[in-house]
Order: C-alpha cells, then sequence, then structure tokens
C-alpha cells in the first residue's frame, strides 16, 4: 500500500493552494493530490471568459504549470475519486478499489450542485453547470440555444 504524509482530496483551486501553501511551509514530506477530474489544477474564472472566447489556450489556465508540481514533488492521480476513508488507521479507498494510507487528510473536495427540482428539470435547455472544459461547451450549446423572450 502507497503511503503519503499529506493527502489532499480534490484537485481544484482549494487543493492546489494547499499544496502549495504546504511547500512554502517547508512541508518536505510527500504529497499526493487526489481528483476526479481529468485535468491539473486549473483556474475556474477564465473558463467561461477567456477560454471560450479563445483568448487562452486551456494550458494557460492551469493554477501552475505541471513543471511547477513536479519540481515541488507534489504527485496527482487524476480521474479518481476517494470513496471511503478509514481515520482509525488512516487510509483511503479509490474509486479503482486502491488502498493509499496518509499521515494527514486535507479534505478540499469543493461542492456539487443541487439538481432543479421543479417543472422543466428535464428539459434539454436544463443542465448541470459542471466545470470540466468540455462540460462546459456543452453547457455553452444549451446556452446558446434557449430562447430567451
Ligand atoms: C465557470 C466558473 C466561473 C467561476 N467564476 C468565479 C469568479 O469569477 N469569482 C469567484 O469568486 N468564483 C468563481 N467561480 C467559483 C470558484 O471557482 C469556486 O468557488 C472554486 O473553484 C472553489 O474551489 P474548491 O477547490 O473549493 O472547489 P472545486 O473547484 O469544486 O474543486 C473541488 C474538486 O474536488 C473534486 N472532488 C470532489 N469530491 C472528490 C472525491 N471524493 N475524490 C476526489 N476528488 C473529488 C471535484 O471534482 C473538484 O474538481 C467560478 C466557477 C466556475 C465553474
Amino acid at each position: 500500500m502507497d503511503k503519503f504524509d499529506v493527502v489532499i482530496v480534490g484537485a481544484g483551486h482549494g487543493g492546489a493552494s494547499a499544496a502549495i501553501a504546504l511547500r512554502q511551509a517547508g512541508l518536505t514530506g510527500s504529497i499526493l493530490v487526489v481528483g476526479r477530474e481529468p485535468e491539473l489544477p486549473y483556474e475556474r474564472p477564465p473558463l467561461s471568459k477567456e477560454y471560450f472566447s479563445g483568448e487562452k489556450e486551456f494550458e494557460r489556465i492551469g493554477i501552475r504549470p505541471a513543471a511547477f508540481w513536479e519540481e515541488r514533488q507534489v504527485e496527482f492521480r487524476t480521474c479518481i475519486e476517494v470513496t471511503a476513508i478509514n481515520a482509525a488507521d488512516q487510509t483511503a479507498t479509490l474509486s479503482d478499489g486502491t488502498t493509499i494510507g496518509f499521515g494527514d487528510m486535507i479534505w478540499a473536495a469543493g461542492g456539487d450542485p443541487r439538481k432543479l427540482s421543479c417543472p422543466g428539470q428535464s428539459l434539454p435547455e436544463s443542465t448541470l453547470f459542471a466545470p470540466a472544459p468540455m462540460s462546459m461547451q456543452c453547457w455553452l450549446n444549451c446556452l446558446m440555444s434557449i430562447k430567451w423572450w
């Protein structure tokens, strides 16, 4: 079983900032960030602005470039979810069935949007606004197809 000094759950802004802060504070131990999105941490605000207007490449909205994480030995496991935590023996189960050990854990998993529970929720124009770029594209396509009058 792999064991890390710190496991951060969530590779969003919160998780990335926690990893940066730990290294800035002088932590030399191992850090693993587990994220269910495929990408390394990226800024959400420019997604709906500069990225979709074509002003910025996706690589330019990363919170830090890939080399930054490598240099600071912050390890990532993406496309994977923490599905269970056993606080007593300091282990976490991942969605691929593996178990990892941790010294400390930081929970930076953000939040999921609540689904609408009103009439119209199943219309094709009604969709969850998930942040990943491909989901964003679907969302924008839906938005543009809505008749506002
Ligand atoms: C398009 C867009 C534009 C925005 N613009 C602005 C803005 O202009 N100003 C502003 O203040 N805010 C803005 N926000 C909101 C802001 O980006 C969020 O408040 C911020 O991203 C929250 O960061 P977070 O790390 O706490 O959570 P999140 O960004 O939600 O990151 C949490 C991550 O954890 C992952 N995760 C969850 N559970 C698990 C698990 N069990 N195992 C592994 N991974 C898990 C999630 O998939 C997610 O990637 C915007 C958001 C979006 C989507």
